[in-house]
């Protein structure tokens, strides 16, 4: 697992073009994840949760701002490279797992490693990779479930499955888009403490926003979007 990983996002702006009207979603937004740090993001619907990690993770770009990883900036590389970098250094996690319902969880896995290496080399790899992705699978819990497709999954097992495609690579910073948010109660909180326990032995870097107060609240910060900004987010006293 890499040994760096410090991300820091400054003075995000971003704003979508709704017909005539621009809607500012992020006005100046500062937010930054120490090495190892597993910061959770609350606030509303619509408040710009998912635009804010689509653009820490150079799945989107900012109207202005700037991310940089351990001081370095990364969001004004030319595209070639920050593809290149995204794929090296983040791994991300859907509500819905995006996972592919014809594959089996072992091949799922695999997929990063398809794209990662291109097809003339993940063809030279890939029984490395089948191995890593049978491995990735064990340390999730689900060793017994290798060929298993979707939707002999439960939800939990899927997001799991998902987490383990998200390793594949050794991302030093995992992005987690509610990943608890499709589930129920008990699956949602064994996922939660899948991603703390990788987070503490792995020192993976976590950003990961989500609803749930119960979630939010196992997190080392909170953070909470709201008018297009952060603010730390104290928990209320009961
Ligand atoms: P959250 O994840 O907190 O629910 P989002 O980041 O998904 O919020 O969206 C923030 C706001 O930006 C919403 O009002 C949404 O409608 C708008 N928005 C998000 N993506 C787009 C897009 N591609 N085009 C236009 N508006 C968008
Ligand atoms: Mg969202």
């Amino acid at each position: 697992m890499s040994t760096t990983t410090h991300i820091a996002a400054t003075g995000i702006r971003k704003s979508y073009r709704k017909g005539r009207i621009e809607v500012p979603v992020l006005r100046g937004v500062d937010a930054e994840v120490e090495h190892g740090e597993l910061v959770a993001v609350v606030g509303a619907s619509g408040s710009g949760k998912s635009t804010l990690l689509h653009i820490l993770g150079l799945l989107d770009a900012p109207d202005a701002g700037r991310i940089e990883v351990d001081g370095r900036r990364i969001d004004d590389r030319p595209e070639k490279h920050r593809d290149a970098m995204r794929n090296r250094l983040f791994g991300f996690i859907f509500q819905f797992y995006h996972l592919l319902p014809e594959l089996t969880a072992q091949e799922n896995v695999m997929m990063p490693g398809l794209i990662r290496h291109g097809l003339w080399s993940y063809w030279k790899e890939r029984a490395r990779i089948r191995r890593e992705a049978g491995e990735l699978l064990e340390r999730v819990g689900l060793g017994h479930r290798l060929t298993h497709r979707p939707s002999e999954l439960s939800g939990g097992e899927m997001q799991r499955a998902a987490i383990a495609r998200a390793l594949l690579g050794k991302p030093a910073i995992l992005l987690a888009d509610e990943p608890t948010g499709n589930l129920d109660a008990a699956s949602g909180q064994g996922v939660l403490e899948l991603l703390r326990t990788l987070n503490r032995e792995e020192g993976l870097t976590m950003m990961l926003v989500t609803h749930d107060q119960q979630i939010a609240q196992q997190a080392d910060r909170v953070v909470r979007l709201a008018e297009g900004r952060i603010e730390e987010w104290v928990p209320a006293l009961a």
